[in-house]
């Protein structure tokens, strides 16, 4: 089983939090009127192999918003830190 280690709860099986999406894509300006940016945002998504950032929220523990770089390979985590707060 994946664990992720909560900069605030400790290691926690992954069951614990919620996958949010790709960390890597940013976001348009929330006045921006371009559809096609939009629709690239919350749309188009790569599938890589390797190295992949990922927002995940600890929804069972302290709800903290969290960027989670893992291998998509291996599942092997690579870091964990506090979101800036980029989906909250
Ligand atoms: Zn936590």
């Amino acid at each position: 089983m994946l664990q992720i280690k909560c900069p605030c709860c400790g290691p926690r099986d992954h069951d614990e939090f919620r996958y949010a999406g790709d960390a890597s894509v940013p976001r348009p300006a929330q006045n921006d009127p371009d559809f096609e940016r939009w629709y690239r945002y919350v749309f188009v998504r790569d599938n890589p192999a390797g190295i992949h950032r990922e927002y995940w929220q600890h929804v069972m523990g302290c709800r903290q918003w969290l960027i989670v770089e893992r291998n998509t390979v291996n599942h092997k985590i690579l870091s964990v830190n506090f979101s800036r707060g980029a989906l909250a």
